[in-house]
């Protein structure tokens, strides 16, 4: 449980760091070499200005030198990131059943936990910047494969062909997206499939593997389906083919597949 409060607590202050990185990337701006300024007044941030969270809420909701407002996302984002880095935790604990109270679990828990918070964080990020610049960011999806590749060559040390069912998943991921993205290209003359979901799938298939991730290709364009009736009833359209977010579907999917995706597998008779 204390484990579980000191994640929640790191993956706010993590997440005022995913708050720059939301905001930077689409729009090309450097992470890092600057200090964090104002986006009104340009004035640069003191320590005070910047607690997740608290800042926001006693300082009034207002930049402290212009009194501009500050969008209610900040805080938002912050422990929405929380929640995702509790998230890995459970992962980690409930469904790959890490017990943390036995001594020889510690270490390789906590490892997985990093491994599934770089990974769930992927896809936090992607789900949020894909919504609203509908871009999938080739950065986070490098960085996070960096984590997790370095994360399951230490967990699996000295058996490292174990990291081989890794990459069949990363393979058969890029290898699904990437026949129906040339497939709709060669129909409608024109990118009807982002090339950035064939990287997204492939760094999915990395972490959830071969089984997993067949059914996440397939199971997205259900969800992405509900996602544009949800989006039509509350009156937003999108233009099909070219506006529908799939990535933040895919990812979704993804969360789904990894916690029920076994029972799935069992009704559909496969074990
Ligand atoms: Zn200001």
């Amino acid at each position: 449980m204390i484990i579980c409060l000191f994640i929640f607590i790191f993956g706010i202050v993590w997440g005022s760091f995913y708050n720059v990185v939301v905001y930077r990337i689409p729009k090309n701006l450097p992470l890092v070499n600057d200090r964090s300024k104002c986006p009104t007044c340009n004035h640069t941030l003191q320590a005070l200005d910047l607690v997740p969270v608290f800042s926001w809420i006693f300082l009034g909701q207002k930049c402290r030198y212009c009194k501009e407002k500050i969008s209610w996302r900040y805080p938002l984002f912050e422990l929405l990131t929380g929640f995702v880095f509790v998230g890995a935790y459970f992962y980690v604990t409930n469904v790959l059943g890490y017990n943390f109270n036995r001594s020889n679990e510690f270490l390789e828990g906590i490892l997985q936990i990093i491994i599934y918070c770089s990974f769930f964080s992927m896809l936090y990020l992607t789900t949020i910047m894909d919504f609203e610049y509908m871009i999938v960011s080739l950065n986070v999806l490098g960085v996070t494969f960096a984590i997790q590749l370095i994360g399951f060559i230490v967990l699996y040390y000295p058996n490292l062909p174990n990291l081989k069912s890794h990459f069949v998943g990363l393979i058969l991921g890029a290898l699904i997206y990437l026949v129906i993205y040339l497939v709709s290209k060669a129909i409608y003359k024109q990118e009807a499939f982002g090339q950035g979901d064939v990287y997204l799938l492939a760094a999915i298939g990395f972490v959830v593997g071969r089984n997993h991730v067949i059914m996440i290709a397939m199971m997205s364009f259900f969800v992405a389906l509900i996602l544009v009736g949800i989006a039509a009833v509350l009156g937003k359209k999108f233009e099909m083919r070219k506006e529908v977010p799939f990535g933040p579907a895919m990812c979704i999917t993804t969360i789904i597949i990894m916690i029920w995706g076994e029972r799935i597998l069992n009704l559909l008779g496969y074990h």
